[in-house]
């Protein structure tokens, strides 16, 4: 590390820029974010550079700079073309105690200005050494879209009440529920409520007893998670999850949080409902934060109604973070659209299967030409629906895709035509999860620039 980073007090401190045009623009809007008093030297400035004279503490003259203007300042920014050409008043300011930075100009430099995410009083410096200003933008770019736009607000409430102990309360405050108080009741709530997590000895009130979050975890691509998911994720105490939830997302949970798998395998030992929506409020009634985690969205058939039916008897708050269903991804890895003009202007959800057993449905609609359906827990009623649909006098060469672990990294897929439904499965060794559509072929080019996919074509094509 050549560049030590370290956070300078701009208070009553005075920084002069020299130089009008875009480089001192660049740095003016920045500098603007601090308590310092600014002064530009330049001969005529850019419009940019007029549009910030309107601030305060910044002001313009109208002239070239002397060696004498370099005195008491902190900061001496050289935003001028020839920038690293002003030897002798790089000399001076250094003389005088001023740290200089040459804009653009490394090697002539004292310091460098790193990109920056701004949640005052919380600030993320990052510097790449002058290596890559655009790896810089990225990192910037996901620190921005991870860190609330609330995080300074919730920074000021913790450090008016000096906490400094209890790293636990802290922890939980940051961890998305001070944000929520925030948002829902106000910033004296929220900090009533971080006053309350440091000292254990004030009764608990609505906002810590336990809660519910109903969250979707996507098709299995943590990346395809939402950031509020991400962010429930990181505050639970317990994480309640479907055996079809992908390990790479529940990696994401919170490192303390307990893990319970309530998955119902087809046809093998599974959790009845019930047990499942008791252990939900059991947790919560003990003030867990319970992430109910369910594949997809959770309220595509996942039961959901029935866990809300119970935690609305029991009186526990819950919210409802969806997710991205699996026929979402599945029509993503297949590469066309689930609707369109002139093939089909609808398109239907369907499971196969239910806690009953095989799903009956208007077969006779769903036989019609230019039907197009997504079925969710297909793979094993996929004989059953083939059989229903040729009774009902769907077409043979209807064509059929299936997708099996659709953002995954074993993602299959592989099509066909209804007469060939099963024994594609069978053939390519399908068993699950996977969606099948009916009356929607993937595009055949996919299987050239995707070798995870494997895609056999109807046969005759
Ligand atoms: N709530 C979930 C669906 C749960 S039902 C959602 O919105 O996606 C379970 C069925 O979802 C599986 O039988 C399968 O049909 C489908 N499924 C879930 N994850 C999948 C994936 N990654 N790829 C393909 N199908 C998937």
């Amino acid at each position: 590390m050549r560049y030590f980073p370290l956070f300078i007090d701009t208070r009553s401190a005075s920084v002069l820029v020299l130089g009008g045009g875009p480089k001192a623009a660049a740095k003016l809007r920045l500098l603007l974010k601090t308590e310092a008093q600014i002064e530009v030297i330049a001969e005529e400035l850019s419009i940019d550079v007029t549009r910030l004279l309107d601030a305060r503490r910044l002001v313009w003259t109208k002239r070239s700079a002397v060696l004498n203007d370099v005195s008491d300042r902190r900061l001496v920014y050289i935003a001028t073309d020839d920038g690293a050409d002003n030897v002798k008043l790089i000399a001076a300011a250094r003389a005088a105690g001023a740290l200089v930075n040459v804009v653009d100009e490394r090697e002539a430099s004292d310091f460098l200005t790193p990109a920056i995410v701004d949640r005052d009083p919380v600030v993320v410096a990052i510097g790449t050494e002058g290596t890559a200003p655009s790896l810089a933008r990225t990192i910037k770019a996901q620190f921005e879209a991870t860190l609330s736009p609330r995080l300074g607000t919730l920074a000021r409430i913790a450090g008016r009440q000096r906490v400094r102990r209890s790293a636990e309360g802290l922890r939980r405050f940051f961890g998305g529920v001070g944000e929520r108080a925030l948002i829902e009741s106000g910033e004296a709530e929220a900090a009533r409520l971080l006053r309350a997590f440091v000292d254990e000895q004030t009764a608990p009130t609505a906002s810590q007893t336990g809660r519910v979050a109903l969250v979707g975890a996507g098709p299995g691509d943590p990346e395809l998670l939402t950031l509020k998911a991400r962010k429930r994720l990181d505050e639970a105490d317990v994480v309640l999850y479907d055996r079809l939830v992908a390990p790479a997302v529940l990696d994401l949970a919170r490192r303390e949080a307990t893990l319970i798998e309530v998955g119902k395998t087809p046809a093998g030992p599974a959790w009845k409902q019930e047990d499942i929506n008791a252990r939900m409020i059991e947790a919560a009634r003990a003030g867990a934060f319970v992430v109910r985690l369910k594949s997809g969205d959770p309220l595509v058939f996942g039961r959901a109604d029935e866990e809300i039916d119970a935690l609305e008897t029991a009186g526990i708050a819950y919210e409802i973070v969806p997710g991205i269903s699996a026929a979402f991804a599945a029509a993503a890895a297949g590469g066309f659209s689930l609707t369109r003009r002139g093939r089909n202007r609808t398109i239907s959800f369907l499971t196969a299967h239910d806690a009953e057993g095989f799903a009956e449905h208007d077969w006779r609609t769903l036989a019609r030409p230019g039907e197009a359906f997504a079925i969710y827990m297909g793979v094993r009623g996929a004989r059953f629906v083939q059989g229903r649909l040729l009774i009902h006098g769907a077409s043979a060469d209807t064509p059929v895709s299936v997708i099996e672990n659709a953002s995954r990294p074993n993602q299959k897929i592989v099509a066909g035509t209804l007469g060939q439904l099963p024994d594609l499965l069978k053939q390519h060794r399908i068993e699950g999860p996977a969606i099948i559509f009916v009356g929607l072929a993937p595009r055949a080019a996919l299987a050239a620039i995707d070798d995870r996919a494997t895609l056999a074509l109807p046969i005759g094509a």
